[in-house]
Formats: C-alpha cells, structure tokens, sequence
C-alpha cells in the first residue's frame, strides 16, 4: 500500500478542485477506498475527505413527497427511516440488506453506488485485466461463476451495489457538481456498459461529486420490494438482485406502471423493459409473474460457469413481484 495524505477541504468547490487532480480520490465512508488501496488496486496520493461538507448531508421526505438521500447519509440512516420504509420501500430494504450492521454504519449512499466491482481478476493485484488498462477479460475464459449473465462485453464484471437497482426501479437522479458546475442526471442513464469504456462503470469525470440522490414523490398506489439471493447469509454481496416498484389501481389488480431492476446480472444495474411489458395489462397473477420472469431472463447469455444464476433470477424476480403484489409466492 502506498503512501498518501488525507485532505479535509473546506468546501465542496475545494473539494472538487482537489479531486481534479492526478491520484486524488474521493474519501466517503471508506470502505471500498481503502479495501482498493490495501489490495494495491488503486493508489492515491491523496484521499479528499467528503465528511463534513454540508451539501452531502441529510436524509428529507420534503413536503412535495420527494425523497433526498444525501450522499455522506449511512446506508444504516436509509435502511431505518421510517417514511423510507413505508413510502420507498425497495430503497430502505436494499440498504438493509448490505453486507453488515458495521459496514451499514460506516458506507454511504454515494459510496454504494460508486462502488468498484468485485471481480476477483479486477481485485487482483497481479492481474493487468481489461478494467485495469490490460487487453484481456480474464472471465471469458477463467472462473466466472459471479460474472454477468446480461450485457456482458468486453468486461464481464457485475455491478455490484445494491442501492443502485432499487433507485433506478424508483426513478432516482443524481445531482453532480465538478469543474462544470452543477448537473443532474437519471440513475438510470448514469451507469454505463464497458463498450462505452472497459475501466469505468459509470460516467463521472474528473472532480466531480455526486452531492445527492433525489427520488421523486411517487403515488400512494405504487409498491415495491427489494429481493435477493446470496450464497452465505452472513454478510455478502448478492449473487441476484432485483427492485420492482408497482403501480396498481386501488382496488384493482391489473398493474399501471412497472418497473424491474435487476443487480448483480449485468455490468449496470439491469432495467427490464420486457418484464415490465409482461406485467403490464391483464389481471396480477401468477402466472403473470411467472411471465415477467421468463421475459427479465430472455436475452440472457450465461458464461461457463454461471447458468445457474439465470435459474435463480427468474425465482428472485417472480417472488419479488408475487411479495409487492401481496400474492403467496410458490
Ligand atoms: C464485507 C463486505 C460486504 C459488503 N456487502 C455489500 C452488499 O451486500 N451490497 C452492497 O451494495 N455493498 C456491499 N459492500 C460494499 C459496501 O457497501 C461499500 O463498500 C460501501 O457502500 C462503500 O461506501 P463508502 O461510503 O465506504 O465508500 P468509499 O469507499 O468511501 O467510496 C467508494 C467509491 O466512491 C467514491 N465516492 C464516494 N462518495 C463519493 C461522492 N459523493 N462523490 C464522488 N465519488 C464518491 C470513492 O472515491 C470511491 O471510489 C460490502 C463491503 C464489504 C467490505
């Protein structure tokens, strides 16, 4: 591990200069920071301390029915918010779900969706991989048994976060503020696939911090869960995820709207547009459910060792949708 000094800046405006700079990192809980520069994966000359700068505090349901996540508020503050629990549910469970009660302390909303993946080639040291600048995606033809199922190539890394798909399922943007100035920006659209570039996950640019999450005000009509599976029950990061957010007419069982999210899958937090087709129409049921399964799962393209994750999505989504619906799951 290399040497490095800790900076605490006045003000965010300080703090977005020093990020621009070479070997500058940004310091939130620190947890996935150090973990990187302990395994020699990064190595910052400096690590900018976001604690403290005021813009990225707090957690407030404002009085129009938007959320806003500050992103230095600790996953353990979004996991026991009462008004998150009743009105955004997937958000404050998938918080509650991270790896332990420690961790949930310490990590961040910012942290979590910036998150480096947890590959064990991009996590080795002595492996120059594609994320790291290297011509090679080690997964392709090595042990690949976490990797991705959906949108994999050239990298088949997952992402990793567990909040990102429950944000996304919930519409959420974030704000950023760099060099630029200030911008918002769909979670949705933040992510971005290694075609666009093998060594990013997202699209943040030098000296840009993500100040915020906002999550718009949504009807009391909508529902929605966050489910996953993990092989140790302990702490872990999911082997599937999904959020669904469901928005049914009171009193009636066909769906409105829908979304479906799903994590862990894919190199993005993966959006399902044709499970969200399926449920939409028709009366909720389960073999409606069962459908807007089979579709989340169609273009799915397993490596060799991984198959039995598109087993275990289908099961994670049906039962996910069969819980926000109130229906018993099989
Ligand atoms: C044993 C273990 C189990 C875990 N299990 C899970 C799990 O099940 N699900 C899950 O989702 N996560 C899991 N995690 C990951 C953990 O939740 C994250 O490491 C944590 O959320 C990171 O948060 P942090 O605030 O410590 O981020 P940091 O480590 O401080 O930062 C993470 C990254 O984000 C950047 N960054 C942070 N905040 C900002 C900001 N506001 N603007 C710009 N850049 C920023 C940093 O520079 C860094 O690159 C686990 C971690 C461990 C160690």
């Amino acid at each position: 591990m290399n040497r490095f000094e800790v900076i605490t800046p006045a003000d965010l405006a300080s703090a977005s200069r020093l990020l621009a700079q070479d070997g500058h990192v940004a310091f939130a809980g620190g947890v996935d920071v150090l973990d990187l520069s302990k395994q020699n994966v990064e190595s910052p000359t400096a690590l900018v301390n976001l604690k403290g700068l005021k813009e990225l505090g707090g957690i407030e349901v404002r009085p129009s029915g938007e959320l806003r996540l500050g992103a230095m508020a600790k996953l353990s503050e979004v996991a026991e918010h009462p008004a998150i629990r009743a009105r955004f549910t997937a958000i404050a469970e998938a918080a509650g779900e991270v790896a332990t009660p420690q961790i949930r302390n310490l990590g961040t909303v910012g942290g979590n969706i910036l998150q480096r993946p947890r590959c064990w080639y991009f996590r080795n040291p002595d492996v120059n991989c594609l994320k790291k600048g290297g011509d090679t995606c080690y997964a392709i033809s090595g042990l690949n048994r976490y990797h991705a199922i959906l949108g994999g190539g050239p990298a088949f890394i997952v992402h990793p976060s567990n909040l990102a798909p429950a944000l996304i399922a919930m519409r959420a943007s974030a704000t950023i503020v760099g060099p630029a100035g200030e911008r918002t920006v769909e979670l949705e659209k933040f992510f971005t696939l290694p075609t666009v570039d093998p060594k990013r996950e997202n699209s943040l640019k030098s000296g840009e911090i993500v100040t915020e999450v906002i999550v718009p005000a949504s009807p009391s009509s909508v529902r929605s869960h966050y489910l996953e599976a993990r092989e140790k029950q302990s702490f872990d990061w999911p082997l599937v995820s999904v959020a669904i957010a469901l928005d049914r007419a009171p009193g009636a069982n066909t769906v409105r709207d829908a979304r479906v999210v799903m994590g862990a899958v894919a190199p993005v937090p993966w959006r399902s547009p044709e499970a969200e087709a399926a449920l939409k129409g028709g009366p909720l049921d389960e073999s409606r459910a069962r459908a807007a399964a089979e579709a989340a799962l169609k273009d799915a393209r397993p490596m060799s060792d991984n198959a039995y994750k598109v087993v275990i999505a289908k099961v994670i989504v049906r039962r996910a949708i069969m819980s926000v619906a109130g229906l018993e799951a099989a």
